[in-house]
């Protein structure tokens, strides 16, 4: 049973590493990108209004981002814990996450920080785009989201140490070296999958 997030700047592998860690943990994976990329395929309410953000590299606004997080943490599967992936990303949405958590008497167990070198998520990021087709990962939104990331997002990595809740995790090398290095620290807080 846990409660986590995963946070790293975009291309540090946390969708990766999401269903990875979902699986040996055995609980959900809950991804906005995923969620407002699927919402924008089936060209819902949700996703036209989403499109433009995304296309752009901006976030989505709060009021949208919250209301959706708010929504799937209310599920039953969510009661034996949940991998947070990619939300929150603004100090406002830390607290509506605090709210929703405290109405159901619950609070996070831990975030895990995935590391890595800005140009090696570049290079990453340019394969995602070639392999995937993602409308975001061209060059100059990349950079706008990265930018975005270091101005909107980082700052939650101090909130979350000041907690105690933080664990960095270098986020270089093979894919199940990284989920390794995850269920290692994880453990060492008593999380066992
Ligand atoms: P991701 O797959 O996590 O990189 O998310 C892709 C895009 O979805 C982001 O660049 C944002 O436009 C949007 N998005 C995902 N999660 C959030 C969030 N927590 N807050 C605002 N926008 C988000």
């Amino acid at each position: 049973m846990v409660r986590m997030l995963l946070v790293g700047p975009p291309g540090a592998g946390k969708g990766t590493q999401a269903v990875l860690l979902s699986d040996t943990f055995s609980i959900p994976a809950i991804s906005t990108g995923d969620i407002f990329r699927a919402n924008v395929r089936d060209e819902t309410p949700l996703g036209i209004e989403a499109k433009g953000y995304m296309d752009r590299g901006e976030y989505v606004p709060d009021s949208l981002t919250n209301a959706l997080v708010a929504d799937r943490l209310a599920q039953k599967d969510c009661e034996s814990g949940f991998l947070l992936d990619g939300y929150p990303r603004t100090l406002d949405q830390v607290r509506a996450l605090d709210e929703v958590l405290a109405s159901q008497g619950n609070q996070l167990d831990v975030v895990v920080e995935l590391t890595v070198d800005p140009e090696i998520v570049i290079d990453r990021i340019r394969g995602r785009a070639t392999e995937q087709g993602r409308t975001d990962d061209s060059e100059d939104v990349v950079r706008n989201r990265l930018e975005l990331y270091a101005r909107e997002t980082a700052p939650l990595i101090e909130v979350y140490g000041g907690r105690g809740l933080l664990v960095s995790v270098d986020g270089i090398g093979a894919i199940d070296d990284v989920t390794q290095r995850i269920v290692e620290e994880l453990a060492r807080r008593g999380f066992s999958a």
